[in-house]
């Protein structure tokens, strides 16, 4: 176990390069892990199609969404033992500053997040800070708790810690893709009452109606808000969580608001939405919220609920590649197929 190959971003935007590269080697309080899973997401596009994000440093090994078995310990890790089946909060948190204390991990003053500051899992090797690591318990395979550390815990995170939803209340979905789709199927778990997914895409809604989502509706149908107010017997939902990261969906998810609903934005981009006249927001004590990706308290309980049986993702891995072949990985998910919920990497297969 000397050399090991990595998919490394060499010029944001161009194809990633399958390359060999010594093991590297954990140092105080971190551990090797031997990837099993890696799931690929809209970031990556970001990084390696589109490169219109920007990276600390170049080459960079991209790769944030993943899980495998502990190869090594550097000096002081005293909690985990080799052969641990671990998976890695998608960002090396500090774990010492005023949002890690209080379980704000995705907020760290000192993150360096996997694939754009620090080299990340699409590769047979990656080394994490033990303090960031989560178990996986024997009930949960990689490939599933790899996907949970980002592409279901964001929109967890975005359902519980910010929308505070509540069993019996209302939600709207707007963007039913990966992230959407997730949400779909936690809001119904969490006792959501009438769940509406909206989504430009009629397969898109078809398949938020098939995992439990009670209406759905095409945005760009004019009178569509008029119909899903007759449909909930309401004025509107009482969350709205929004994952296209466009300023007109952010604005339509507010709109589709009761009295005191809140609009949770997931979805980034570089357009400002703009309020309701003041006047009509302040008088139904609405709320707009940001949601930044998740705690790790969030992937633990997510794990939790895998291992109960209680929510099955064994539908979210659409596709599965080796290492040599991830930039067809990145490919497959560019090409954005309704069908795709999400796309993994497995190195070592
Ligand atoms: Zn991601
Ligand atoms: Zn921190």
């Amino acid at each position: 176990m000397t050399d090991m190959q990595a998919a490394q971003l060499i010029q944001p935007g161009e194809a990633l390069r399958i390359e060999t590269l010594p093991v590297p080697e954990p140092q105080e309080g971190e551990v090797l892990i031997k990837v099993a899973a890696c799931g690929l997401c809209g970031t990556d596009l970001h990084l390696a199609v589109d490169g219109d994000l920007p990276v600390e440093h170049t080459p960079i090994t991209l790769g944030h969404e993943a899980a495998g078995t502990i190869a090594a310990l550097g000096t002081g890790v005293t909690n985990y033992t080799v052969g641990d089946r671990v998976a890695m909060f998608p960002s090396a948190f500090c774990g010492t500053c005023r949002f890690c204390v209080i379980g704000r991990e995705s907020l760290c003053d000192r993150s360096k997040v996997y694939g754009m500051a620090r080299n990340g899992a699409l590769a047979d090797y990656v080394t994490a800070p033990a303090h960031s690591l989560i178990a996986i318990p024997d009930e949960v395979p990689f490939d599933i708790a790899a996907i949970i550390t980002d592409g279901v815990s964001t929109p967890y995170h975005a359902l519980r810690g910010r929308g505070q939803l509540q069993a019996g209340e209302s939600v709207a979905v707007i963007g039913c893709g990966g992230l959407g789709t997730h949400a779909v199927i936690l809001a119904r778990l969490m006792g959501a009452g009438k769940i509406i997914a909206i989504d430009v895409q009629e397969e898109a809604r078809e398949r938020a109606l098939s995992l439990g989502a009670n209406y759905a509706y095409d945005p760009t149908d004019a009178g569509f808000i008029k119909q899903m107010r007759a449909d909930v017997g309401a004025m509107g939902v009482d969350l709205a969580l929004e994952f296209v990261g466009r300023a007109k969906t952010a604005e339509t998810a507010i709109r589709l608001l009761d009295k005191t609903g809140r609009c949770v934005l997931v979805g980034v981009g570089m357009e400002r939405p703009s309020l309701p006249p003041t006047v009509a927001f302040v008088g139904r004590e609405q709320s707009v919220l940001g949601s930044f990706g998740m705690n790790k308290a969030d992937i633990v309980d997510l794990f939790a609920l895998v291992a109960a049986g209680r929510l099955d993702l064994t539908n979210s891995v659409s596709a599965r590649y080796p290492l040599s072949r991830a930039n067809d990985a990145l490919q497959h998910l560019a090409r954005k197929e309704v069908s795709v919920v999400r796309v993994i990497v497995e190195p070592g297969s």
